[in-house]
């Protein structure tokens, strides 16, 4: 779990930001202008601030010069290159252009946390352990055999976990753009996830979309 900052005047996307957010398992402070998220910036810490660049007060990149070398995601207007290439050269470690998906969204907060060191080693639920380090499930403490790609299959779900993830997203996630096979596969590989794991009542399928892990 880590702490991000939400700072972002839009109501309704710093809202959606803090959900989806929660939901895979961190604590957001949201802000909604620059002065308020300086303010915060100087008596808190915070592993990751997601920050927007139009504010009221001081703008993203006024903000960012305070936040003192802690993980930033910049949120950028379509088209607006000019404020990628300047947040980036300032030493943001991503950055995301509006609109964008959720799960676009929680992937980069994953990758940028991992690259800082606080991203989640493992996972565990009930009897489920997930390692996301050795690679390795464990079940009621005995370790699981899984393939390659249930495993990423499974991780993928973790990482993703109480959001609902279509077949054709999960294709592309686990077996790659290229992938000749059908959604099928996918269905194939959930029906023995959740066999294997006793994962029945946490794997969820999702009329006419695909599959969301509970927890
Ligand atoms: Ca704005």
């Amino acid at each position: 779990m880590a702490e991000i900052l939400i700072v972002e005047d839009e109501p309704s996307i710093n809202e959606l930001i803090r959900r989806n957010l929660n939901l895979t398992g961190h604590h957001c402070t949201q802000v909604f202008d620059g002065l308020a998220a300086a303010g915060l910036l100087e008596s808190g810490s915070f592993d990751l601030i997601i920050l927007d660049i139009m504010l009221p007060g001081l703008d993203g990149y006024q903000v960012f010069e305070r936040a003192c070398g802690t993980p930033t995601i910049f949120l950028t207007a379509r088209g607006e290159l000019s404020d990628r290439l300047r947040g980036l050269a300032m030493g943001a470690d991503d950055y995301l252009t509006k609109p964008f998906q959720m799960l676009e969204l929680a992937a980069r907060v994953e990758a940028v946390l991992r690259r800082t060191k606080k991203a989640e080693a493992s996972f565990s639920v009930g009897e489920l352990v997930c390692d996301f380090e050795r690679h390795q499930v464990f079940l009621g403490g005995q370790a699981a055999e899984c393939t390659p790609k249930e495993y990423e299959l499974l991780e993928v779900l973790i990482r993703n976990r109480n959001i609902a993830l279509s077949r054709e997203k999960l294709l592309e996630l686990v077996w790659g753009y290229d992938f000749e096979g059908g959604t099928r596969t996918v269905d194939v590989h959930i029906q023995r996830l959740r066999r294997k794991l006793r994962l029945e009542e946490r794997i969820k399928t999702v009329y006419k979309l695909g599959y969301r892990f509970e927890a």
